[in-house]
């Protein structure tokens, strides 16, 4: 029998900051990280990876503005592969009130929505610099922060979770036959809610998942090419350097499908859907939509991240709805805060938080 004080299940990006968090939290402690396939090929590998200081509601601007610094930080600290970006929030003139509120740190007005070099914000609509964005590989993003936790944590990939026993330990059965008990267990299993091992425990989060989709468009940005968002589309254009082409992220509203056999790029109707809202901004740039990526994540009610204690000792950490690279770290400190209020296992060492 296997055993480690601290389980991780999922090696997405959420599973990546916490266990990062872990280690540094409890520097005494044996932590395993199982993953069914290989770290950060989840959601994450999908990702746009876009960071924008903004949130709907206080709980997601103070999660907002605690991830944002994090960032910062590790990427310094890890060599993170993130890029710095300047940024235009275009909306209509007449929301000037609501946009100030939703997004942090707001810039000056400004007449230049840029999603084709120059362009004017269309009629009756105001654009705002806003400082402070970023994009990653979020796959990428996740397999560094593991690797560099090599040593210190252990990794075991190919490793699906496939039942959960609670006891006093959670004894986690493998699809390869070991088991691992531990006294802590987190799941961030991403869009893979349903996964029979946990539905049950789930079920009162009313937790779904939701397609979500971005089309590539054959367009090769400039290196100052801005990321445009269009606010109330709840959509942005993004110029992908590292691939070599623009991305645009519309919202996308098909619910309850499965990460399983959702397909992975755009069909006919995605594609029609995202030239008619880029039409709107970029004529001609709709037609240069030809493909693009599809995947899921899993959203709560709220439409806010949750970090819930399932059982003592037992923490599900996610549903962070289409912002789950941005919100991480802090989903990260919520489920270590949960963790430290388990009073029903004993506590391990806990270094003070940084
Ligand atoms: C097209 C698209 C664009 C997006 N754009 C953005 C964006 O611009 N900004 C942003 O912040 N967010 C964005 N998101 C959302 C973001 O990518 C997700 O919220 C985030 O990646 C979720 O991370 P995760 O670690 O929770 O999930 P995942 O990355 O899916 O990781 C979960 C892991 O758990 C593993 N797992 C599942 N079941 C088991 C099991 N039984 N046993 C062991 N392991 C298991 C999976 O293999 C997976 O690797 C986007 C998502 C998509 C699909």
């Amino acid at each position: 029998m296997n055993r480690a004080d601290i389980a991780v299940v999922g090696g997405g990006i959420v599973g990546a900051v916490v266990t990062h968090e872990l280690a540094a939290a409890y520097p005494g402690a044996d932590i395993v990280v199982l993953e069914r396939g290989l770290a950060g090929l989840g959601a994450s590998s999908r990702s746009a990876g876009v960071h924008f200081p903004r949130g709907a509601t206080e709980r997601v601007r103070a999660m907002t503005a605690y991830s944002h610094r994090y960032w910062r930080e590790l990427a310094a600290e890890l060599d993170l592969p993130l890029r710095a970006i300047d940024a235009v929030v275009v909306a209509p003139a007449d929301r000037r009130d609501a946009v100030r509120t939703i997004y942090i740190r707001l810039g000056r007005e400004t007449t230049a929505a840029d999603p084709a070099r120059g362009r004017p914000a269309p009629i009756g609509m105001t654009a705002w610099t806003l400082p402070g964005c970023h994009y990653a590989d979020v796959g990428a993003v996740a397999q560094r922060i593991l690797t560099t936790l090599r040593g210190r944590v252990a990794v075991w990939e190919g490793s699906e979770v496939v039942t959960l026993q609670r006891g006093e330990d959670t004894c986690l059965v493998l699809r390869h036959g070991a088991e691992l008990r531990a006294r802590r267990v987190v799941l961030c299993p991403g869009p893979w809610i349903a996964h029979p091992a946990w539905a049950k425990l789930l079920a009162p989060l009313d937790l779904r998942v939701k397609k979500i989709v971005a089309a590539h468009l054959e367009a090769v940005p400039d290196e100052d090419h801005p990321l445009t968002v269009f606010h109330d589309e709840d959509a942005f254009l993004l110029p992908v350097h590292h691939r070599g082409h623009l991305l645009f992220s519309y919202t996308c509203d098909v619910w309850d499908v499965s990460p399983d056999t959702v397909a992975p790029g755009l069909g006919p109707a995605d594609l029609d859907d995202a030239r008619t809202v880029l039409a709107r901004y970029a004529p001609e740039l709709a037609e240069r939509c030809r493909s693009g990526r599809a995947f899921c994540d899993a959203y709560s009610p709220q439409r806010e991240p949750v970090v819930a204690e399932l059982g003592p000792g037992l923490v599900f950490a996610g549903a962070a709805g289409g912002s789950g690279y941005r919100l991480a770290p802090a989903i990260a400190a919520d489920t270590l805060a949960r963790l430290d209020s388990a009073s029903a296992i004993p506590s391990l060492q806990r270094l003070p938080r940084r």
